[in-house]
């Protein structure tokens, strides 16, 4: 039996087409940004930048560069732009490279807490390793614990304070950790990869005003191809006006080889595209749908984590009976598909966590609306009530053993099949690509 790339293509499509996609990071880019990434700009070897090239014939990608970065400057009024990360980690790698000698210390929000692994997370990552790393978490509200922060950044005086988050569901409020940095003369750099697109349209605060670097992806909200930027605030440049030449620097020649200049076309139409007044609409809808859908999953008795969201994503907490797992399994053989995660002060362990994170850019880019979210929150409730069953034992030794039978049960379960129907008529009414 042999399978041809095209058939996992094809079937891939069709997953994506008839599912329900509520992780908080994915999103469909657009058939003009897929276009250009899959383009001849992929043939091109460019390293350095523009018009101080290693390699001839880069006339025209030159232009492609010139033109994303001038893109991003406009969209998020910075002075400066780097577009060549590869994506998002190794930008956070090539800004701590930039920012820090080894050894230096730095503040991120702990994984747990709902930051990224390249925040800092101890012993496995490059900033974890090469880096010394003090995380700080969450208070009672599940809300980033301002004063234990402010108390620790006075102890251990971090050359850098990371601000970013992927599973907290709350806004980042850039002023004051602009106010702790310069307390205690830290770098603030504001990663802003979940939230971006949210950013450009007006529905989430800017960190412009208050970090010194700002990096974001260009494929979650932002709605573009994977990839990521830098960007370099006025603010930065005020305090080292070579700042922009050490991110460059850092990510060429110091972390990466040839730009990805495909990813730069596919960048240069996102950024276009997230300039239309459209967009805009579009990121006020993904809230409004994330309020609608937090609503109805409170008043169907779920809980959630910090009792709701300001952004585009929320965390379903189950704790009460530990079923992340069982959970999130069920949901995607219902069609709608997310991950489990951990929730704040997580009772059992990142393997088997506590809830689910789910998020709305995705429903939002397929058209999806209020009643819909209505329509989906009915859903996950009641597959909740029936994988309950399948509670998270107290004995380590029967876990695998329930986790097993909660498989087992979903794979076959006829109010699954059922719901993965509805969903799949759902989804009919509304594609991915008019
Ligand atoms: C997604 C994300 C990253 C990493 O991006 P990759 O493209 O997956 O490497 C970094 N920081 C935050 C806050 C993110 O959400």
């Amino acid at each position: 039996m042999s399978t041809s790339v095209q058939d996992l293509i094809t079937q891939e499509q069709e997953r994506q087409e008839s599912t329900i996609q509520l992780i908080p990071s994915e999103n469909y880019t657009t058939p003009e940004v897929m276009a250009a990434v899959g383009s001849v700009f992929m043939n091109k070897y460019s390293e350095g930048y523009p018009h101080k090239r290693y390699y001839e014939g880069n006339e025209i990608v030159d232009q492609i560069e010139l033109l994303a970065q001038e893109r991003a400057k406009e969209l998020f009024h910075v002075p400066h732009v780097n577009v060549q990360p590869y994506s998002g980690s190794p930008a956070n790698a090539a800004i701590e490279m930039a920012l820090m000698e080894p050894g230096d210390t730095f503040m991120g929000l702990q994984l747990a807490s709902g930051g990224h692994l390249t925040h800092g997370h101890p012993k496995v990552t490059f900033g974890g390793k090469f880096f010394h790393s003090e995380q700080f978490g969450l208070n009672d509200e599940a809300r980033i614990d301002i004063e234990g922060l402010r108390k620790l950044a006075k102890k251990v005086q971090p050359k850098v304070i990371i601000i970013g988050n992927t599973a907290y569901p709350f806004e980042l409020n850039f002023e004051i950790f602009a106010e702790i940095a310069e307390e205690v003369g830290a770098w603030l750099v504001a990663d802003i990869s979940h939230v971006a697109g949210l950013v450009v349209s007006g529905e989430h605060p800017d960190p412009v005003p208050y970090a010194h670097v700002v990096m974001t992806t260009t494929h979650k909200t932002l709605r573009g191809p994977r990839g990521a930027m830098i960007l370099v605030t006025e603010k930065g440049l005020d305090r080292d006006p070579k700042l922009g030449d050490k991110i460059d620097k850092a990510v060429f020649p110091g972390l990466q080889g040839g730009p990805h200049n495909n990813t730069t076309a596919g960048i240069a139409i996102a950024l276009e595209q997230a300039a239309q007044p459209a967009f805009k609409e579009y990121g006020q809808q993904i809230r409004k749908n994330a309020r609608a859908l937090a609503a109805r999953l409170q008043t169907n008795g779920l809980k959630l984590v910090g009792d709701g969201t300001e952004t585009h994503l929320m965390i379903i907490d189950v704790r009460e009976w530990g079923g992340g797992t069982q959970l999130a399994y069920a949901m995607a053989q219902a069609g709608l598909v997310a991950n489990k995660n951990t929730v704040p002060d997580e009772p059992n362990s990142p393997f088997y966590p506590s809830g689910v994170r789910i998020g709305t850019p995705s429903v939002t880019t397929r058209g999806m609306k209020e009643a819909e979210m209505e329509q989906i929150a009915d859903w996950i409730t009641e597959i909740e009530k029936l994988t309950r069953q399948f509670d998270l034992p107290k004995d380590k030794t029967q876990r695998k053993m329930i986790l097993q039978a909660a498989r087992e049960w979903a794979e076959q379960a006829p109010e699954l099949k059922r719901i993965r129907e509805e969903v799949r008529e759902l989804c009919a009414q509304f594609p991915m690509y008019e």
